[in-house]
């Protein structure tokens, strides 16, 4: 009784993301079935605390040996002394390639986790087990893993795809609210970008999301559909899987302005603001209605999203600050930076060649 996403991927080799209720508790018959004798499971110290003794169960009556490796929780946990960590701590567990890394929790642990499976022996498997919201329909999906350097997000990484997503969606039952919310942003975001109906579904449907009915799954499902086809279809990042990143450009910006705030925006806060803008700032070119850009803003606000730069804790900054920050993580050519707009709810795409002074004069408004 649960849903499933096949992913292919070069070569003929594809993998399965399995999306219900109770999943986490199928983790060592799946486990065992791909024929691991051991299980290293890589998490944080919330998460371990919440559902790792029911994993170990899981794993141990499937009759696989497993250890528990518990990071400290949040960001600074993607850090090189984390990674070193986790990988001699595997070590220690006596984990082979023909074992399983299994990364439980939300995105940090992913791509920790994923990461020192990639690199550990030169490629250990591994099982990602996402429990937030945007780690099931995000993070989990599309082999991406890394950690940061004191020179930025995500610069050390490798692409590792996992044999098996198991999204347990009653996971999400303990996720705080403004978790929930964040992971939210990137759930409507798939409507956006290329989908109107599911947009208009979640308009009716988004409720069932935050409270666990069915509609969870289901949106879950759609948005890791969502993923693994525009990943599949631009392997090499150079084309439709830029797409992905609407509401980025902005969001990123607000992120890093707020970065040192305590009560600092979290990524998917970002986002909301971004896809708001990102449409306000289509209709201002004329790319789309006002009427649409205004419909985008009103569902995320309803969600409890931040949609404005007055929404900013502490302040958004000027114009100036925020096109500086978005300068520092896009391709700027000649003072001109690649935005993600749209022709209307659905109907996004990649617009390079925006001029400073656009930008400047909506920001400014
Ligand atoms: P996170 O992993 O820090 O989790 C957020 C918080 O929720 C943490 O405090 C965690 O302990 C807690 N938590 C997790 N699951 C819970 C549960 N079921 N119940 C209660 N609490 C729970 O943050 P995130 O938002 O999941 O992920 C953000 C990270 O994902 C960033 O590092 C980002 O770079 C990365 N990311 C990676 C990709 C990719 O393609 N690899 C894509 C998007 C984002
Ligand atoms: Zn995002």
């Amino acid at each position: 009784s649960h849903l499933s996403v096949h992913v292919p991927l070069d070569g003929g080799r594809a993998y399965d993301i399995l999306i219900g209720r109770g999943l986490v508790d199928a983790v060592g018959a799946q486990a065992a079935a791909l024929g691991a004798k051991a299980a290293g499971i890589v998490t944080d110290e919330t998460v371990a605390a919440l559902y790792g003794e029911r994993i170990r169960a899981s794993l141990e009556q499937a009759g696989l040996r497993c250890g528990i490796i518990a990071v400290p929780p949040g960001e600074a946990s993607k850090s090189y002394a984390c990674y070193a960590a986790v990988c001699d701590r595997l070590l220690e567990l006596r984990i082979e390639r023909g074992d399983l890394v299994v990364a439980l929790g939300g995105g940090v642990v992913g791509d920790l986790a994923g990461f020192a499976a990639a690199t550990l022996r030169r490629g250990v498997r591994f099982l990602q087990v996402p429990t937030t919201l945007l780690a099931q329909v995000d993070s989990s999906v599309g082999g991406k893993t890394g950690i940061n350097s004191p020179h930025g997000k995500n610069l050390i990484g490798a692409f590792h795809q996992p044999r098996l997503v198991l999204a347990d969606t009653a996971a999400l039952d303990t996720l705080v609210e403004r978790e929930m919310r964040a992971g939210y942003a990137e759930v409507a975001k798939y409507g956006l970008i290329a989908d109107p109906g599911f947009f208009d579904w979640c308009e009716a449907n988004w409720r069932g999301i935050f409270s666990g009915g069915p509609e969870r799954d289901e949106a879950v499902a759609i948005c890791c559909r969502a993923k693994a086809g525009v990943v599949v279809r631009d392997e090499r990042e150079d084309g439709e899987r830029a797409l992905l990143n609407l509401g980025h450009t902005f969001g990123h910006a607000l992120e890093r302005l707020t970065h040192y705030e305590s009560a600092r925006l979290v990524h998917g806060e970002g986002v909301a603001i971004g896809l708001a803008l990102a449409f306000r700032f289509s209709a201002r070119l004329g790319l789309c209605s006002g009427q649409e850009a205004g419909r985008v803003a009103n569902h995320l606000a309803m969600a409890g999203l931040p949609t404005r730069l007055q929404d900013v804790p502490g302040g958004s900054g000027d114009a100036e600050s925020i096109l500086d920050a978005m300068a520092q993580d896009k391709k700027v050519r000649d003072g001109a930076l690649t935005f993600i707009l749209a022709r209307g709810i659905g109907q996004s795409f990649i617009a390079p060649g925006i001029g400073r002074d656009d930008v400047r004069a909506f920001l400014q408004d």
